[in-house]
C-alpha cells in the first residue's frame, strides 16, 4: 500500500514570526504524522528555521526549488548538495509557477530533478496542462511530454526515489478544482504512461493531487484509488485547513478519524 502525503508548499510566503506560529499550529495534531506523510516547503530563507522547529518529530520539510550543480557562479541559487548538507529531505521540481513565472522549461525540470536525486533529495515532481491545453484535448499529451523529458534525462529508474504531483494549472490558486473523475483519469494516464516502462514503480510511486485542494473537497478526491495524497498550496497556510486535509487523508485513505 502506498502511504498517503499530504504535502503543504509555503511558496513566497511568511516571516519566521508566522512561520514559528504555523509550525506550532501544525504540531497541535502529532498522532497525523505517524500515519501519513507530512511535509512543508517553506520559502528557502525559512528552512533552517523549519528545520530546527522540526527537530524529533515525524513531520519532514523540504525545498521549493534548487539549481543544477553543487557550487557555482549562480548567484541567488541554492545548489541540492546545500540542501541536503542543512538536512532538507525532499524538494519540489517543476511547479508550474517555476516553469510559467521563470522559464523553466521540461529540460531544465528533468535536469532540476536529476540534480536533485544526485544530492540524495526526493524530488517531488510536478506536471499539469493549462485550461487551454484541455480543452483542446491536449491533457495527456502534456503530461506524457513532461515526464518523457524527465525519463529520457534521469531514466525510468529515477521514478523509485521520486513522487509526482498531478497539478492541472487552471487549478492551482484559483479556487477551481479538477472534479475527482478528471483528477483520476490523469493518474491513471500517469501510471500507464510509466508501466509501459516499469511496471512496478507504476504501481508504487506515490502520485499527489494538487490544485485549491481544501478539506471540503478532500475527502472525494482523496477517496480516488490512484490519488495518494496532496500538494496544497493557499490552504497549507493556516495550520487549521492543513490539518483538516491531513485528517480527511488519514480518514479516506486509512479509514481513521480522530475525533
Ligand atoms: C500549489 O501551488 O502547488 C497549489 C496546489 O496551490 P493551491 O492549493 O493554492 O491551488
Amino acid at each position: 500500500m502506498r502511504k498517503p502525503m499530504v504535502a503543504g508548499n509555503w511558496k513566497m510566503n511568511g516571516l519566521s514570526s508566522s512561520v514559528r506560529a504555523l509550525i506550532e499550529g501544525i504540531q497541535q495534531e502529532p498522532h497525523l504524522s505517524s500515519s501519513i506523510d507530512m511535509v512543508v516547503f517553506p520559502a528557502a530563507v525559512h528552512l533552517s528555521l523549519v528545520r530546527d522547529l522540526l527537530a524529533g518529530t515525524s513531520l519532514a520539510w523540504g525545498a521549493q526549488n534548487l539549481y543544477l550543480g553543487e557550487n557555482g557562479a549562480f548567484t541567488g541559487e541554492i545548489s541540492g548538495s546545500m540542501l541536503t548538507d542543512l538536512g532538507c529531505r525532499y524538494v519540489l521540481v517543476g511547479h508550474s509557477e517555476r516553469r510559467a513565472l521563470f522559464g523553466e522549461d521540461s529540460a531544465l525540470v528533468a535536469a532540476k530533478f536529476q540534480a536533485a536525486l544526485q544530492a540524495r533529495l526526493q524530488p517531488i515532481l510536478c506536471v499539469g496542462e493549462t485550461l487551454k491545453q484541455r480543452e483542446r484535448g491536449e491533457t495527456e499529451k502534456v503530461i506524457q511530454e513532461q515526464l518523457a523529458a524527465v525519463v529520457k534525462k534521469a531514466g525510468i529508474s529515477a521514478f523509485r526515489q521520486a513522487l509526482i504531483a498531478y497539478e492541472p494549472v487552471w487549478a492551482i490558486g484559483t479556487g477551481l478544482t479538477a472534479t475527482p473523475e478528471q483528477a483520476q483519469a490523469v493518474h491513471i494516464a500517469i501510471r500507464r504512461y510509466l508501466a509501459e516502462q516499469e511496471v512496478d514503480i507504476a504501481q508504487t510511486i506515490r502520485i499527489l493531487y494538487g490544485g485549491s485542494l481544501k478539506a471540503d473537497n478532500a475527502p472525494q478526491l482523496l477517496a480516488m484509488p490512484d490519488i495518494d495524497g496532496g500538494l496544497v498550496g493557499g490552504a497549507s497556510l493556516e495550520a487549521k485547513s492543513f490539518l483538516a486535509i491531513c485528517q480527511e487523508a488519514m480518514a479516506v485513505k486509512l479509514g481513521q478519524r480522530v475525533a
